[in-house]
């Protein structure tokens, strides 16, 4: 019988796919969004999913997945898309791709930092309309102090550029402190609000899960310095959008900078009331290189492959029983 094998998102070039058809594998890649009901039909016939795509899975898209042995997840955030409690109990492996992201990621968050600071986007936009001259003075990055929520692979690469690149000040906060990075990088831990009242910038890196969710809460956002910048290219919903709406209507957030943004009511509510002088936000474009994405298919095609042809991979996430 012919494995199948569902390749979702439209990122990832034909040429990465040769080697599932070298190994066996037809490849079904269809490349609107899948909505539950269209992915639970796809994966009741497939032995592998390579989820490059924005479609979630649930554990009802999960509930034929008879044959599905692996869902390889482009990217790191899986949590955010995949129900991995659900997968695991239906004995499916699941991985990632760590480490093919990170600069790419970082360069993004660094770009948002700067152009939050210097305010690029907007004095681009004023000399356009012939506004040159109306500009106002603004700060260096050097000196700045900027606080990394997060030190994980892409939080430590964001503090080795600012310190390194920028010369600017780096604390963090993360659930494991990181000894050796704050020797190489003379950098400090200090507990989330201590952090939040000495960084002009709080910039988030942490993953979107339930023990990140609404970590920035109007306790920590209070405790900003007045005009501090807030940079989130991690998940929307580590911030509560109510304590960003009350930070920026008082001004102790300056701006905030988004690499996605929160869906619905709540996300266009925002997106109405505060402008770009205010709101910076990309629509989840932090890992969209050719460098970021070929390595990503490159690790996932392989995931696959090892994973169907060994029953092991080095990037599984889950422990299967
Ligand atoms: P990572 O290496 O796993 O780093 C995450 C860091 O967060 C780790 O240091 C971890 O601590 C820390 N952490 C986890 N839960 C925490 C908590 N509750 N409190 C405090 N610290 C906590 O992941 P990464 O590769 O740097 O990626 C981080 C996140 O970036 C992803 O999860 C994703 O949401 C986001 N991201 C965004 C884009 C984009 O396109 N904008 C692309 C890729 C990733 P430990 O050291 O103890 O594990």
């Amino acid at each position: 019988m012919s494995k199948k094998v569902l390749v979702t998102g439209t990122s990832v070039a034909p040429k990465f796919l040769e080697p599932l058809q070298r190994a066996g594998f037809e490849v079904k890649n269809p490349v609107h969004l899948l909505t539950e009901h269209e992915l639970q039909m796809e994966l009741s016939g497939s032995s592998a999913y390579l989820m490059g795509g924005d479609e979630y899975v649930t554990a009802n898209s999960l509930n034929d997945a008879k044959r599905l042995r692996i869902i390889a997840f482009l990217g790191v955030g899986y949590e955010s898309f995949i129900d991995v409690k659900a997968a695991t109990e239906h004995g499916i492996a699941v991985t990632n791709t760590p480490g093919t992201l990170t600069d790419s990621v970082a360069e993004l968050t660094v770009g948002q930092l700067l152009n939050a600071r210097r305010r690029l986007a907007q004095y681009c936009n004023a000399f356009r309309r012939g506004e040159h001259g109306a500009e106002e003075k603004q700060y260096d990055l050097a000196g700045h102090t900027v606080g990394i929520v997060g030190l994980g692979a892409i939080g430590t690469r964001i503090a080795e550029i600012l310190t390194v690149g920028f010369h600017a000040t780096v604390n963090y906060y993360s659930r494991t402190r990181k000894p050796l990075e704050e020797d190489r990088l003379g950098i400090s831990m200090l507990p989330l609000k201590d952090l939040a009242s000495v960084s002009e910038s709080l910039v988030l890196m942490v993953p979107g899960n339930s023990s990140t969710h609404h970590m920035i809460d109007h306790g920590v956002i209070a405790a900003l310095p007045t005009g501090a910048l807030l940079i989130n290219t991690a998940r929307p919903e580590i911030v509560d959008p109510v304590a960003l709406r009350q930070g920026l209507n008082s001004g102790t957030v300056s701006v905030a900078a988004y690499d996605n943004f929160y869906d619905g009511e709540v996300g266009q509510q925002l997106m109405h009331d505060f402008g770009d002088d205010k709101l910076l936000v990309t629509g989840h474009i932090g890992s969209l290189t050719h460098d970021a994405r070929d390595g990503m298919a490159r690790k996932a095609v392989q995931s696959i492959i090892s994973y169907t042809e060994t029953g092991t991979d080095e990037y599984v996430v889950n422990k299967l029983l």
